[in-house]
């Protein structure tokens, strides 16, 4: 079969014939059809010092993915050949406390699919079956792509009740604008996203978000007095990783507002504690989904709302087959884009 293989320690990535996995008898085995680029991947294209300290050559990259299911472990009940299923990338050990507790999103010893066990831009993908997400069969195949991060953002989004809250987004990445579209669904009060690229914004106002602020040229205290902020925003949702970005976000939070961050830093960074403290913030750091509660709501926010479906659809801007992968990962590298997709379903 196809595989897109970080084939050895250094950068680059080569799309090479390897052998079809075996099927355990705990496991899934997919056919993928549709597989999502993300952040993540393009980190393990250019090998820097993350992918380099975690990463053990050779490897199939590719975590975002929809299929179908083709083979199924002796052991495994309740998923039969020819389902429709995502997956979720995070493999979980099933003995430390949290996952014994029923904590799973928060196992110490987690492993990720196409980080440290081959993944999914290949022709086939082999998990745990614990970990498919079966999909109703008339989802379209690029949603049913995208559940992985569409997960991050609802994980993240809806960490607090945001029904009448002004909602600070900062980074409008496919995860941020996504986002946007799960607060403005759940009834945020006002929806502002900050980015420095004006492509990327523009992605947020279609989904709904209220006011889109450049912040290369814009202070988010000129977006508070547009849109008539007294004290400040509710909810801070941190999604670029930039340290500039968690500084304005902290200055202009409302007292005791929250914070969710998922964007993740290239280096450790300073943080203005003594606000933190006096005003009494709270802040959350978020990894993955919540297995599988976050799949739950996403399957329910689909099927209950086209809006929200359309929002949700319109994140993704460019489709390339699978061979063409050197575009695919250029276009996401230059970043005029939104989400990018793999189609495995054509040879
Ligand atoms: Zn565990």
């Amino acid at each position: 079969m196809r595989a897109l293989v970080k084939t050895e320690a250094g950068p680059g990535l080569k799309m090479i014939e390897v052998p079809e996995p075996g099927c355990g008898p705990d496991q899934v085995k997919i056919q993928v059809l549709r597989a999502g680029l993300c952040g993540t991947d393009l980190h393990l294209e250019a090998w820097d010092d993350w992918a380099a300290s975690t990463v053990v050559a050779p490897l199939t990259i590719g975590h975002e993915f929809y299929g179908e299911v083709v083979e199924v472990g002796a052991e495994v009940t309740g998923i039969r050949p020819g389902d429709r299923a995502s997956g979720e990338g995070h493999i979980v050990c099933g003995r430390c406390r949290n996952c014994r507790a029923g904590r799973r999103h928060v196992c110490i010893n987690t492993i990720g699919l196409g980080v440290n066990t081959n993944g999914a831009f290949a022709d086939y993908v082999v998990l745990p079956a614990a970990n498919v997400w079966v999909q109703p069969e008339a989802i379209d195949p690029e949603l049913g792509a995208i559940f992985d991060p569409l997960g991050n953002a609802t994980h993240t989004a809806l960490q607090w009740p945001v029904v009448g809250e002004d909602v600070l987004i900062t980074g409008a990445g496919p995860i941020g604008v996504l986002a946007a579209a799960i607060v403005r669904h759940a009834g945020a009060k006002h929806v502002v996203v900050t980015d420095i690229s004006d492509y990327r914004l523009g992605l947020a106002r279609a989904v709904g978000a209220d006011l889109c602020v450049n912040v290369a040229a814009t202070r988010i205290a000129d977006a508070q007095r547009d849109l008539g902020l007294r004290e400040g925003f509710d909810i801070g949702l941190e999604m670029s990783g930039a340290p500039s970005a968690v500084t304005e976000m902290l200055a202009n939070l409302n007292h005791g507002a929250k914070v969710a961050m998922l964007g993740l830093p290239k280096d450790p960074y300073p943080i203005d504690w003594g606000r933190v403290i006096t005003h009494m913030i709270t802040i959350k750091g978020i990894y993955g989904r919540e297995m599988f509660e976050t799949w739950y709501l996403m399957s329910s926010m689909l099927a209950t709302s086209t809006a929200f479906a359309d929002a949700v659809r319109s994140v993704i801007t460019h489709r390339f087959a699978a061979q063409d992968w050197r575009q695919a990962f250029e276009v996401a590298r230059a970043g005029e884009c939104g989400k990018v997709i793999l189609d495995w379903s054509v040879s």
